[in-house]
């Protein structure tokens, strides 16, 4: 047995192929899709200084609190691997003065995310986000194209069962009233809070609604709801968010224990859910943020944006069978003259668009052959010495069998024709 010297530290993992394959068809899809609609790539270090991490998702929060993966670099300073994508671009956008592009603004990321999470299955301390962000429109229309482009995108995957949670947490100006409503009923049943929620309800009773206690989960249940304490520009605004959604045809329903578990939210929140895994998943999330930028220095600026995560959104596509790309073509060469041969067809068939795989002459053709049918190839060409000397290849397609001659001269076209099979070769 041989054992490695060296794995991957604890709750990380490698992404192997043929799983890559997903991956990348959801970046594709993503850039493609996200482009249509204006957003170009934004990247960003994954590497922050803390401090602005803790001032934009909140000091009271599990993410701060407990999760991130915080140390100290060589000079003393305090950094944190990037635990969400939204903080970055918000402070590029005021580093870069991104705000000086005409409006809107829109950028697109995609990344490794770290959080410092006991490891369990299906958590990772990386795991990737696909998020979008886009600044300076205040109108509720820019929600409900965010809510279209992901639908759009999640329905191209072939994503089932969705729906679109949605649910307005207020501004400024009437959230401090509705806490102050909140926080008399919490006060009323802080028996039954667990420890945390006991500790923070305080500062943010807001944050009850995130915490997974059974206990909390059954008393906030019974919590007054916001939507009925919005100021009259928050009702306006989701009123108009949701004649939006309807207007696009996009299935939604209204949850309002839904707060989503950061500070810098303000007005629309949403999640894209889906129940293919059994229970109800969140695939997608975000929501507005109309104050952070100018919390972070910059000129007043409304902005919303989300983010996928990824690992869930690769457990789903993996429930359907995918094929991962094959070779078309798999060169089997006997003797050294004939392998010299199989580099310079490979290297013409590559040329012309045909994904070619070569043996490099090892092995004898039995398991030549065997080593095609392993890397699933639509075709194998086998090279021999008679081959050689009357300056063709045997050519065998692997579905059917169906087998026959062809001229090394003009070989592309003829090779194609098997691929199409065309039988008249
Ligand atoms: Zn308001
Ligand atoms: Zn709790």
């Amino acid at each position: 047995m041989m054992s490695a010297k060296f794995r991957t530290i604890k709750g990380v993992q490698d992404i192997l192929p043929p799983r890559t394959c997903l991956w990348q068809r959801v970046e594709d899809a993503a850039k493609r899709i996200f482009s249509l609609y204006g957003f170009s790539e934004i990247r960003t270090p994954i590497i922050e200084f803390t401090e602005l991490f803790v001032r934009s998702i909140g000091e009271d929060t599990d993410i701060v609190e407990k999760e991130m993966y915080t140390f100290h670099d060589r000079a003393g300073r305090s950094i944190t691997l990037r635990p969400e994508g939204t903080a970055s671009v918000v402070r590029a956008f005021i580093q870069n003065n991104l705000y000086n592009l005409p409006a809107p603004q829109k950028f697109y990321y995609c990344g490794p995310m770290f959080r410092y999470e006991r490891p369990q299955k299906g958590r990772y301390r990386q795991f990737h986000q696909i998020g979008v962000e886009a600044f300076s429109i205040d109108d509720p229309y820019l929600e409900a194209e965010l809510i279209e482009m992901l639908w759009l995108l999640l329905e191209e995957l072939g994503m089932e069962n969705l729906n679109t949670e949605v649910n307005s947490i207020g501004c400024p100006e009437c959230r401090p009233d509705y806490k102050k409503k909140l926080l008399n009923y919490l006060e009323g049943n802080l028996g039954s809070l667990c420890a945390d929620c006991k500790r923070r309800y305080r500062h943010n009773p807001l944050r009850v609604f995130d915490c997974k206690f059974p206990n909390c989960k059954e008393i906030i249940t019974g919590a007054p709801k916001i939507t009925e304490f919005l100021c009259e520009n928050c009702g306006d605004h989701f009123k108009r968010f949701l004649s939006y959604l309807k207007k696009l045809d996009i299935p939604y329903s209204i949850n309002p224990s839904m707060v989503r578990g950061l500070d810098y939210y303000t007005r629309t929140v949403f999640e894209i859910t889906t129940t293919s895994l059994g229970a109800q998943n969140a695939v997608a999330a975000g929501g507005r943020y109309d104050t952070l930028v100018e919390e972070f220095g910059g000129p007043r600026t409304p902005a919303a944006g989300f983010a996928i995560g990824m690992e869930r959104l690769i457990t789903l596509l993996e429930e359907k069978p995918f094929e991962p790309p094959k070779p078309d073509v798999y060169i089997i060469s006997l003797g050294e003259d004939a392998t010299d041969v199989a580099y310079t067809i490979a290297s013409s068939l590559r040329r012309e668009g045909l994904q070619a795989e070569l043996s490099y002459g090892t092995g004898s053709l039995k398991s030549q052959l065997r080593r095609a049918d392993r890397f699933n190839a639509s075709l194998a060409l086998i090279i021999g010495e008679d081959e050689l000397k009357r300056g063709t290849l045997t050519c065998k397609r692997l579905s059917d069998g169906f087998q026959g001659e062809i001229k090394m001269t003009g070989l592309v076209s003829d090779i194609k024709r098997y691929l199409n099979h065309d039988q008249d070769t």
